[in-house]
C-alpha cells in the first residue's frame, strides 16, 4: 500500500544509516534536500530537488544509498526518485544512459505525480566507495592550521570571511601560493566554520577539475541550464586550484557568469591557485579581474619556528613523542612543503611502530633518507671546522692547531663531536683533520662533549645552536 507516513519512517531510518558515514557537512547538503514520498510494498519513493542532485548522489552515495535502503527494506528492495520541476525547465528529463540499463529499467517511466518528471530505480552499475570526494573534510579547521607569518595574512582574511560569508570586503577570497602550503586546508577550514556556524545553507568546495568534468558532462547531455542553476544556488562556494581552469574557454565562461550571479547576490566565493591572478596564463581577462576584486592574499613556504611548530602540532595530535632534536632535524631540512614535513612524521611514526624503540636523530636521519638526501648530510670535516670556529670567533688554524687555553680546547673538542655526528669519517680520519691527532683523543673529545651536554644546560644550549647552523648550511 501507498503510504507517506511509512515512508517517512522508513527514510528516517535510511538517513541514519547514511548520516552515520558522511560528515555533517555533506550530509546536509546532499540528504536533507530529499524528501520521501511514499511506500509501496518495498519501493521507497523519494523526491530530489533536481536532475543535478540527483545524478550528484546517484555517482557518490549510490553505494551507501543501496546499503541503507537494503538495511531497512530487505535485500529486493527499490529506491525511486522523483525529480522536483524546476521552471525554467518544463521538459520531461529522460536519462536515457540509464533507462538502457536493463536493471535499472525496473521502476522506470512510471507516470509521475504532481510536481514530478519521472521516477527510476537506483543505479546498480559500480559503485564508488569514494564518498564525498569534492566536500569538506572535517579535520581541516582553524584550530588545526598552525599561524605564521607565511600565512599570517591568508589566515587572518579566511577567518573573516568564515565571520561573515558575503558580507565583507574580501569577496572572492584568492588564496594563492605553492604545492602543499595549507590553501586547501585554509578554504576548507572556511567551509567547516561556516557551515558550523550555519550562516548560510549551502557551502559547496569544489576542486577546479570536479567543476569542469562535471561541467562538460553537463554539456554532453545537455543539461547545462540544470549544471548552472546548481552552482547558482550555491551560498558559499569554494573553488580549489583554479590555475586548472587555464586554457579551458568554456568553462571559463560558465564559471565567469556563476562568478557574476554569485557576487551580485552577495554569495560569498573563495578561490586558491597555484600563483597570483597577474601570473595566470591562458585565462580570460575580463575573469581575471574578476579575481581580484576582492583580496588576493597569498601563503609563503613557513618558517623554521613555524616549521617546528606544525611539527610539534601534528606529533601532539598523533600522541606520537619525538625528541626535539629530532623535530628539529625536519624542520631545518625539510623547508618548503608543508605535506613533506608531515611525510617525514609518518614515517618516523611507522618506524617507531616497528621497532618499538623511540627514534633518535640517527635513526631519523636513516629513515628519512629519501626525503633529506643523504648526500646533503654528506658535510665535510672542513665545513664543520669552519662553522664551528665562526660561532665562537676563532681562526681556523687556531681551532686545529695545539693551543691548549680552554675556550680552544671548548670549541675543538665540540668541532670533534660533531664531525663525528654529521660525518661518517672514521675516528682516525678525524684526528688527522685535527693536527694529527690520535684517534684516542677524538674519543676523549666525543665523551666529553657528551658528559657536558648532559650536566650543563648551557653547554647544550651552544652545541645546540651550531648543530642548528650545520644542518642550515646543508
Ligand atoms: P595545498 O592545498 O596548498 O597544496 P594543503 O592544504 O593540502 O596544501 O596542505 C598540505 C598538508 O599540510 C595538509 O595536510 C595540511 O593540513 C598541512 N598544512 C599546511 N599548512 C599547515 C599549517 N599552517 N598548519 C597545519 N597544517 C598545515
Ligand atoms: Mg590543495
Amino acid at each position: 500500500m501507498v503510504n507517506a507516513a511509512d515512508a517517512r519512517e522508513v527514510w528516517q531510518k535510511c538517513l541514519s544509516i547514511i548520516k552515520k558515514e558522511i560528515t555533517v557537512q555533506t550530509y546536509r547538503t546532499w540528504f536533507e534536500p530529499i524528501s520521501p514520498v511514499s511506500l509501496s510494498g518495498n519501493e521507497l519513493m523519494v523526491l530530489v530537488p533536481s536532475k543535478f542532485h540527483y545524478e550528484w548522489i546517484e555517482s557518490h552515495f549510490v553505494s551507501i544509498l543501496r546499503k541503507s535502503i537494503t538495511q531497512t527494506l530487505g535485500a529486493s528492495s527499490i529506491l525511486k526518485y522523483q525529480i522536483a520541476r524546476e521552471e525554467d525547465d518544463p521538459e520531461v528529463f529522460i536519462p536515457e544512459d540509464r533507462i538502457q540499463d536493463p536493471v535499472s529499467v525496473q521502476g522506470n517511466r512510471q507516470p509521475a505525480g504532481n510536481g514530478v518528471k519521472l521516477s527510476y530505480g537506483t543505479n546498480p552499475k559500480p559503485l564508488n566507495d569514494d564518498l564525498v570526494p569534492n566536500n569538506l573534510n572535517d579535520k581541516y579547521t582553524f584550530d588545526t592550521f598552525i599561524k605564521g607569518d607565511s600565512n599570517q595574512l591568508a589566515r587572518a582574511a579566511a577567518f573573516a570571511v568564515s565571520e561573515n560569508p558575503g558580507s565583507n570586503s574580501f569577496n572572492p577570497l584568492f588564496i594563492y601560493g605553492g604545492v602543499g602550503l595549507g590553501k586547501t586546508h585554509l578554504i576548507q577550514a572556511i567551509g567547516n566554520r561556516v557551515a558550523k556556524s550555519g550562516k548560510v545553507r549551502n557551502i559547496l568546495y569544489v576542486s577546479s577539475e570536479r567543476f569542469t568534468v562535471d561541467f562538460v558532462n553537463s554539456i554532453q547531455h545537455n543539461r547545462v541550464s540544470e549544471f548552472s542553476t546548481f552552482y547558482r544556488n550555491v551560498d558559499l562556494l569554494i573553488v580549489d586550484d583554479v590555475q586548472f581552469f587555464s586554457g579551458k574557454e568554456k568553462t571559463q565562461e560558465e564559471f565567469f557568469h556563476i562568478f557574476n550571479t554569485l557576487h551580485q547576490s552577495g554569495k560569498q566565493i573563495v578561490l586558491t591557485s597555484d600563483r597570483p591572478p597577474k601570473d595566470m596564463k591562458f585565462f580570460e581577462e575580463r575573469l581575471l579581474s574578476r579575481f581580484q576584486w576582492g583580496l588576493a592574499a597569498d601563503i609563503q613556504a613557513p618558517d623554521l619556528e613555524t616549521r617546528i611548530a606544525i611539527l610539534n602540532h601534528k606529533a601532539a595530535q598523533q600522541e606520537f613523542v619525538l625528541d626535539s632534536e629530532v623535530i628539529e632535524f625536519i624542520a631545518v631540512n625539510v623547508t618548503n612543503n608543508v605535506r613533506q614535513l608531515e611525510g617525514c612524521l609518518v614515517k618516523l611514526m611507522a618506524q617507531a611502530s616497528l621497532t618499538g624503540a623511540s627514534i633518535n636523530l640517527g635513526m631519523a636521519r636513516d629513515a628519512l633518507r629519501d626525503i633529506i638526501k643523504p648526500s646533503k648530510i654528506n658535510l665535510s670535516i672542513e665545513s664543520i671546522q669552519r662553522i664551528v670556529s665562526e660561532y665562537f670567533g676563532i681562526s681556523h688554524d687556531l681551532l686545529i692547531d695545539g693551543t691548549r687555553k680552554q675556550e680552544i680546547v671548548r670549541a675543538r673538542q665540540i668541532a670533534m663531536y660533531l664531525a663525528k655526528e654529521f660525518t661518517q669519517s672514521s675516528l682516525k680520519t678525524i684526528g688527522n683533520h685535527f693536527g694529527r691527532r690520535d684517534h684516542t683523543t677524538v674519543i676523549h673529545s666525543c665523551e666529553s662533549v657528551k658528559n657536558q651536554a648532559e650536566t650543563n644546560d648551557k653547554y647544550k644550549k651552544t652545541l645546540d645552536d651550531i648543530r642548528r647552523k650545520i644542518e642550515m648550511s646543508m
